[in-house]
């Protein structure tokens, strides 16, 4: 009987790990039309370079792919149905250029966007994702991992500046952290990462530095 027990949860965990549950997961199918997609007049900026967006509940919405033209790998596993987006420090900037303006009114319906069965992953984050014409796409704002956001009212404009790479500790933890890290307060200073390794500090596993 105790047998039978542990084989079940050895299955189940297997399971676990080998199909982790899409937190998104859905009654949908692939295709399946999950909204509209609005004209709007926001524009984003990634490092003060323009990236193409979409708005869909009044939320900013980029193209997945996009992001390699911004210091960013993204890759796709076809087996998992997970494409994965890092930052790449030594990846150059190839910002897209000609940028279509809208011209039609705001708030208004462009299209619709579809449901997708591939997961986005963000620096080992899962976030919600959905095809737009085509192409994997995701919330702007859930790319706050990987620097600092900011609303400029005046343009119009979200702007994301990206950390530059630089790791900070603090005075009592044993980890290194971007310093805007949620778990950095406001006591921090800027380390070297030969320095950091030398001192026995490790990679925080949230900001994952
Ligand atoms: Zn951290």
């Amino acid at each position: 009987m105790k047998k039978k027990i542990c084989l079940a949860l050895v299955m189940l965990i297997s399971f676990t790990v080998l199909f982790p549950a899409n937190i998104f997961a859905s009654d949908f199918s692939v295709g399946d039309i999950l909204g509209d997609v609005l004209n709007t007049n926001v524009r984003t900026y990634i490092n003060g370079e323009r990236i193409p967006n979409y708005n869909i509940n009044n939320r900013s919405v980029i193209i997945l792919a996009d992001l390699r033209n911004y210091g960013f790998d993204v890759v796709f596993n076809d087996e998992t149905r997970v494409s994965s987006v890092t930052r790449n420090y030594g990846r150059e900037f190839t910002p897209i250029e000609d940028i279509a303006d809208n011209t039609e009114r705001a708030g208004t319906v462009a299209f619709q966007y579809v449901y997708t069965d591939i997961i986005a992953v963000l620096n080992g984050r899962e976030v919600e994702s959905f095809n737009v014409r085509g192409r994997l796409a995701i919330f702007f704002g859930d790319l706050r991992d990987f620097g600092d956001f900011e609303w400029d009212g005046e343009a119009n404009a979200s702007r994301l500046t990206l950390n530059d790479g630089r790791i900070v500790i603090t005075p009592t933890g044993r980890r290194y952290h971007f310093y805007n890290c949620r778990t950095v307060g406001e006591n921090w200073q800027y380390i070297t990462r030969e320095e950091a390794r030398e001192a026995g500090y490790t990679a925080c596993a949230i900001c994952r530095p």
